[in-house]
C-alpha cells in the first residue's frame, strides 16, 4: 500500500482495492482517520504508519456510507466513527448493508478477516451536522455536504493544510458514479460546492485514486461536470472523459444511464 505525506499533518494511503484512499489528519496530539483501506494487511499496517509519523488516532471519519470507506474499525478498534447526519441515518436505517457488501467482496476474492465488521449502533456512530465543523486538536475541519454519488455524505476540508478529502468525487480513475441512491442533479450541485475549495486546495484526495494537485483536480471537476450534464441531456450517447474509458468505466456509464433514464 502506498503512503504519501501531503503536509506535516496529512498522510494519505491508497489501497490496492479500487485505489480507495484513507487520510490521516493531525492537529497537536490528536489525529483522525478518514475513510479506510480495504485489504486486511493494509488495515493491519495502518496503526504502525500513524504511530511512526506521530499521529495519535483518536477517531474515525467516513465520507459516506459505502462499505469500502467504512473499514477503519479494523485498524483502530476502539475509535468512535463520525460521519454526516445523512450517512448516520443511512447506516442506522440499513443495518447490515455494509457488512453484506463487504462479505460479498471477501467471498469473491477469498479474503479472510479477523472478525465480522462492527459498526456499532446509534451509540457508536457520531452524527455530525453538515455543513459544519469537527474539532481536532487545536483546529477544526470543515464539513461540506457531498451527495449525488449516494444520497448521503460529506467532503472534508483541512484549512491549515489546504487539503480537500472529496469523498467519491474528482477521481482520476473513476467516472462520476450514480449509485442506487445517487442523483445527477445533486451530483452537479456537489461539484459546484466543491469548486471554490478545489480552487484553494494544494491537494485533493479523491475517494479512489492517487491524491491530485489543485490544478489537476480542477480539470477533473470540469470533465466530470461536462460528463454529468451530457449524461442528463443524452443518456447513453454521453461522452466519457478521455482518460476514463475502460470497460469497467463503460459499465459504470451503463448503470448511470439506467439511473437517469
Ligand atoms: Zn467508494
Amino acid at each position: 500500500m502506498r503512503a504519501v505525506g501531503l503536509h506535516a499533518d496529512v498522510i494519505v494511503t491508497v489501497s490496492r482495492a479500487y485505489q480507495t484512499t484513507c487520510t490521516l489528519v493531525r492537529s497537536g496530539n490528536e489525529a483522525l482517520c478518514v475513510d479506510s483501506p480495504v485489504f486486511p494487511d493494509e488495515l493491519e499496517v495502518l496503526p504502525a504508519i500513524a504511530e511512526q509519523a506521530g499521529f495519535g488516532v483518536v477517531g474515525l471519519l467516513a465520507t459516506h456510507a459505502d462499505w469500502d470507506h467504512l473499514l477503519g474499525r479494523y485498524a483502530f478498534g476502539e475509535a468512535p466513527l463520525g460521519c454526516a447526519e445523512t450517512t448516520a441515518a443511512f447506516l442506522v436505517g440499513h443495518p447490515g448493508t455494509a457488512q453484506r457488501e463487504l462479505r460479498a467482496f471477501d467471498e469473491e476474492l477469498y479474503v479472510e478477516r479477523p472478525a465480522p465488521l462492527s459498526l456499532g449502533g446509534r451509540v457508536d456512530i457520531q452524527a455530525l451536522p453538515v455543513p459544519g465543523h469537527c474539532g481536532i486538536g487545536v483546529q477544526e475541519l470543515e464539513l461540506h455536504p457531498a451527495d449525488g454519488h449516494t444520497q448521503d455524505g460529506m467532503a472534508v476540508w483541512v484549512p491549515w493544510a489546504r487539503v480537500l478529502m472529496a469523498g467519491d468525487y474528482l477521481s482520476p480513475i473513476e467516472i462520476p458514479m450514480l449509485s442506487g441512491t445517487g442523483s445527477a442533479g445533486a451530483y452537479l450541485a456537489t461539484l459546484a460546492r466543491l469548486e471554490p475549495l478545489v480552487d484553494q486546495a494544494d491537494h485533493v484526495v479523491p475517494g479512489h485514486g492517487a491524491p491530485l494537485d489543485g490544478a489537476r483536480a480542477a480539470a477533473i471537476l470540469r470533465e466530470d461536470r461536462a460528463y454529468v450534464e451530457d449524461l442528463m441531456a443524452r443518456g447513453a450517447e454521453a461522452k466519457l472523459p478521455l482518460a476514463r474509458r475502460s470497460g469497467a468505466q463503460r459499465k459504470v456509464h451503463a448503470a448511470n444511464c439506467e439511473r437517469v433514464g
